[in-house]
């Protein structure tokens, strides 16, 4: 039966023309597909990388114009290469626009991207000369194509149709791809994506150009459906009207936006009996679509059933993934593995400063190539901060940071995570809508990425890539001894569980170092147990780990070296047995002489 959904569908697509009644009814169904592939293009921005965006009519706009400027009163076949122009034109002012715009976050990048909009309309009314001000751009032919015309409104729509479903082609195949995953992360967690491997800057403006490249070519197509433009139809009462459509349908699902574009355009028709209270009921209609359904129509439908998590293994037992599994090879270090006793990461005289508050004061330590490196100093001891600052997640103020020999760049942390340095962080930071498998992926990286034109043509060096990275992500969930798990939305797991996660996640980027921030909080005993047993393989596996933990039994035992803080500053570097008669460290930071006692029960 599911089988037939689709052939019938398409069948009942293909007929509407003969089926719809009239002229007027058949306008406006095309008005509606035009409208919903702008849904679905600003859904690439609003949904799949959630950034808002209030400037979507500008986009819509300059397509439109470009389309109207250089085909009216021309011939009809023009319409082909300026639709693409169009589409390169919006595309080429989302670049613009977008550069300095993502720089803005929430609040800040709705207002920009409202201005963007506002300054667009102004300029089609007032630049006279070219777009004709208020007066509009009238006789745009309509399109033909060896001399078939596309000049009334049922053959229109199977232009308009065909674009709408190569727009849902390219959303389907963004959204079940590494790009579709980076916009997830970025939606999700951006700093975590970033330090994932994400360029976050890089991610951004791509989902805005493809957003705007596709807003122009809907332009187009509705300048020449129309054949008369003028400002009026570039407002942003048009971009709040497609903002309601991605809202109602679903943001970030595949058809939710064409839903809430086919309801939006058509209610206002099926209300027409009563035409006094259309307002009304329009206006309550979507107060309850906005209360009942924050997810629109679409994300309702498809609520999350209580999901089962599978139980670890039968009787606690886990199947890890062993030393000598040839899989391992794929999680070992891409460059330079660990062997020698050579300095890793060099950090000299790092100060970071909040306000008044040092966080870290003048810190110079070195961690050495293949060791597992434990940060310990009480709460507020900057442990933290070192992690964030190292990973790129803060900026340093003073002080110098090299890793493998090189100097750290400080620009960004994907920069920092290319160089090989991996993390997880003390507060969890999981893709919370991505699966368990879709959170590791995105940490996965191949060493010559498919683009993101091969892998909307589905192109076998793009399907190989993929194959690869999805084998990279199974060895890290089977490291982490998770494999079961791998279908499961990661917001199920419980904390300790999505800690683990994290560390699969960083695992799968194949870096030199890992920084794990207090990996063990919240875990059982049997837990922490297999937790020393991981750190211990990926020392094994060539990975430097630096480590940051209040459990003093867990890191006396694995740690190789310990660095101690306190008030940001360093007051005992070493091996286990010198920390812990370290008088300092026992006056500063274990405090009282029993718990010095305990360290040294846990040693021996
Ligand atoms: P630890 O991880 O050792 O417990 P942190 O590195 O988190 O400590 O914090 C060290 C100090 O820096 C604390 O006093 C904390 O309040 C402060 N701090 C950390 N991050 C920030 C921040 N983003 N803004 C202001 N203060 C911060
Ligand atoms: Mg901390």
């Amino acid at each position: 039966m599911r089988k037939l959904i689709i052939p019938l569908a398409c069948v009942a697509l293909l007929a509407l023309p003969a089926v719809v009644p009239n002229d007027y009814l058949m306008r406006l169904v095309n008005v509606g597909i035009i409208y919903a592939i702008l849904a679905v293009s600003l859904n690439f921005v609003l949904g799949y990388a959630g950034q808002i965006s209030l400037g979507h009519a500008g986009f819509f706009g300059i397509g439109a114009y470009t389309a109207g400027i250089l085909t009216h009163t021309g011939p009809g076949y023009m319409f082909w290469p300026v639709f693409v122009l169009a589409g390169g034109m919006a595309g080429l002012a989302g670049l613009i626009i977008g550069v300095p715009a993502l720089r803005l976050k929430g609040h800040y990048l709705a207002f920009g991207t409202l201005g963007f909009g506002e300054i667009i309309r102004i300029i089609l009314f007032n630049w006279q000369e070219v777009t004709h001000g208020g007066d509009g751009i009238a006789a745009i032919p309509a399109p033909s194509v060896f001399g078939f015309q596309f000049d009334n409104d049922q053959k229109y729509f199977y232009l308009s149709l065909a674009f709408l479903l190569l727009v849902l082609l390219l959303a389907r195949r963004t959204e079940t791809s590494k790009y579709g995953r980076s916009f997830a992360a970025l939606r999700d967690a951006e700093m975590a994506a970033g330090t994932t491997g994400v360029n976050v800057t890089r991610i951004k403006i791509l989902a805005f150009v493809i957003s705007s490249v596709i807003a122009g070519c809907a332009g187009s197509l509705y300048a020449h459906l129309v054949g008369f433009i003028s400002p009026d139809a570039f407002t942003f009462e048009v971009t709040a009207q497609v903002l309601s459509m991605v809202l109602l349908g679903g943001m970030g699902t595949t058809f939710g936006p064409v839903l809430g574009a086919a309801f939006i355009t058509m209610l206002p028709e099926m209300l027409r009996i009563s035409k006094e209270y259309y307002q009304v009921i329009y206006g309550a209609g979507v107060a309850f679509a906005v209360v009942f359904l924050p997810q629109g129509i679409l994300g309702f439908l498809s609520r999350r059933k209580a999901v089962k998590v599978p139980q670890l293994g039968e009787n606690g037992v886990i199947e890890e993934l062993a030393l000598d599994d040839p899989a391992i090879d794929l999680l070992r270090p891409k460059s330079g593995s660990g062997a020698g006793d050579d300095v890793l990461l060099s950090i000299k005289n790092l100060t970071c400063r909040f306000g008044g508050l040092i966080a870290i004061n003048d810190l110079s330590m070195q961690v050495r190539s293949g060791t597992i490196h434990a940060l310990i100093g009480p709460n507020g001891a900057g442990k933290s901060t070192f992690i964030n600052l190292v990973s790129g997640v803060y900026q340093r103020q003073e002080g110098v940071m090299e890793f493998g020999g090189q100097v750290l760049p400080v620009s960004s942390s994907w920069n920092i995570a290319k160089a090989g340095i991996a993390r997880t962080f003390q507060n969890l930071r999981s893709f919370h809508s991505l699966t368990v498998m879709d959170n590791v992926l995105v940490g996965c990286r191949s060493a010559k990425p498919a683009s993101w034109s091969s892998v909307m043509l589905g192109s076998s060096a793009a399907a190989r890539e993929e194959t690869d990275l999805r084998a990279t992500a199974e060895a890290a969930l089977r490291f982490v001894g998770l494999w079961a798990m791998r279908d499961i939305p990661v917001s199920a797991l419980p904390h300790e569980l999505q800690r683990m996660v994290e560390i699969a996640r960083a695992l799968a980027m194949r870096p030199r170092m890992i920084l794990l921030d207090e990996p063990a909080a919240g875990m059982n005993p049997t837990e922490v147990e297999r937790l020393v047993v991981q750190v211990r393989k990926m020392k094994a596996i060539g990975l430097t780990v630096l480590i940051v933990e209040h459990n003093m039994p867990f890191v006396m035992k694995i740690a190789d070296t310990i660095t101690v803080l306190n008030f940001g500053k360093k007051i005992a570097d070493g091996t286990p047995v010198q920390i812990q008669q370290n008088p300092e460290v026992i006056g500063a930071y274990l405090g009282k002489r029993a718990a010095a006692k305990e360290v040294k029960n846990a040693v021996a």
